[in-house]
């Protein structure tokens, strides 16, 4: 989908896009481990992202946003859909080399995703020993790790200290600059402060920031808090059971949501202000989110859509422009309209 919704980017920035990526997952049961079915997690998502910009990924746990980022790192191999990398569609050889230099994740959970037994000085210079194929840190490197610690706001005098010697938010520090050490131009940021206390979630979307200022990195940042994700994003985009339902501008998404579900998850997000607060009505989801192994026909938000009428369970709503002017952006809904929705 190559929406141009408003914004002055021109194609020429675009650094990297999805081509209708899937990732289905086997499932199997049995002694022969037969292969009974699939599990959607990804299905078939398209998006653009330009320099310079946060698109922000929202969704509730379990529509495919960490699959996704995956996927966009070349994690994993997808079941079907493209990878383009300034233009070029990534394929296996020189361009994989490129994208897996170009494009780093920082994760979720800085206490699983450091090796405990491992020096922060060879967490954060290893993938530029991967990359060099060099096996251990020589002089240059040692300095560039150093480097790289005072960028996001470490000692460098640390480098020989172990993760546990650390805080949480100073690991998540040290996942960050073990991301930007190869000088990548994009980021993918799966929940990087979700596991962190709220006092300090600030401080690393403040480093994000600083960080994207001066390198010009693009993010692609995951995240189910949705006040993080407006603080931060140029542009959304709202997952539901491996399919992007909408997307534009972060103030279309938030002042104009024109998908029954993006009003869903904007109302029942908390605002601070307490007068807003009682004055907002809230929209109750009923049930859980469907399993993505056996997604529901038609439109998949129609079994938890309070406007649902007979063809949303037959026919599946194309991702297009709805609304007028300035707030018009593309989303996957029969009866798309705006709702005042009130977010803080
Ligand atoms: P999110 O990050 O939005 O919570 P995930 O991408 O982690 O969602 O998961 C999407 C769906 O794919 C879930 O139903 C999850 O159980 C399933 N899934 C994720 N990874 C795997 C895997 N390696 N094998 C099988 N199923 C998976
Ligand atoms: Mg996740």
């Amino acid at each position: 989908m190559s929406e141009g919704t408003g914004t002055a980017w021109s194609r020429q920035d675009v650094i990297l896009k999805a081509n209708n990526l899937k990732k289905y997952y086997p499932i199997r049961r049995g002694v022969a481990r037969r292969i009974v079915g699939q599990v959607k997690a990804v299905d078939g998502v398209s998006f653009e992202l330009r320099k310079g910009e946060t698109l922000g990924v929202v969704g509730e746990s379990g529509c495919g946003k960490s699959t996704l980022g995956r996927l966009l790192v070349q994690l994993e191999a997808p079941t079907e859909g493209t990878v383009e990398m300034e233009g070029r569609i990534v394929k296996p050889g020189e361009e994989m080399r490129r994208l897996r230099r170009d494009v780093q994740i920082v994760f979720q959970d800085p206490y699983t995703s450091l090796n405990p037994r491992m020096t922060v000085g060879d967490i954060v210079a290893e993938p530029l020993l991967i990359h060099k194929n060099e096996l251990n840190l020589k002089g240059r490197e040692r300095d560039r790790v150093k480097q790289l610690l005072d960028q996001v706001g470490l000692n460098p005098e640390h480098i020989n200290r172990y993760p546990h010697q650390f805080s949480g938010g100073q690991r998540q520090r040290i996942g960050i600059a073990r991301g930007i050490a190869l000088n990548p131009k994009v980021l993918v940021c799966d929940e990087p402060v979700s596991a962190l206390d709220v006092s300090v979630q600030a401080q690393v979307v403040n480093l994000l920031e600083r960080l994207q200022r001066e390198l010009g990195l693009a993010y692609v940042f995951i995240a189910h808090d949705l006040a993080v994700v407006r603080h931060i994003s140029h542009r959304v985009a709202v997952m539901y059971l491996g399919e992007i339902v909408e997307v534009g501008d972060k103030n279309q998404i938030y002042n104009h949501p024109m998908h029954p579900y993006t009003q869903a998850l904007m109302s029942a997000a908390p605002v601070p202000d307490p007068v807003l607060q009682a004055k907002r009505q809230r929209i109750m989801l009923s049930g859980d989110v469907p399993s993505p192994a056996n997604p529901p026909s038609g439109c998949r938000f129609h079994t938890r859509c309070w406007k649902a009428q007979p063809n949303c369970v037959t026919d599946p709503p194309p991702l297009i422009m709805r609304g007028e002017g300035p707030a018009a952006h593309p989303a996957s809904c029969h009866y798309a309209e705006e709702m005042e929705v009130v977010t803080g």
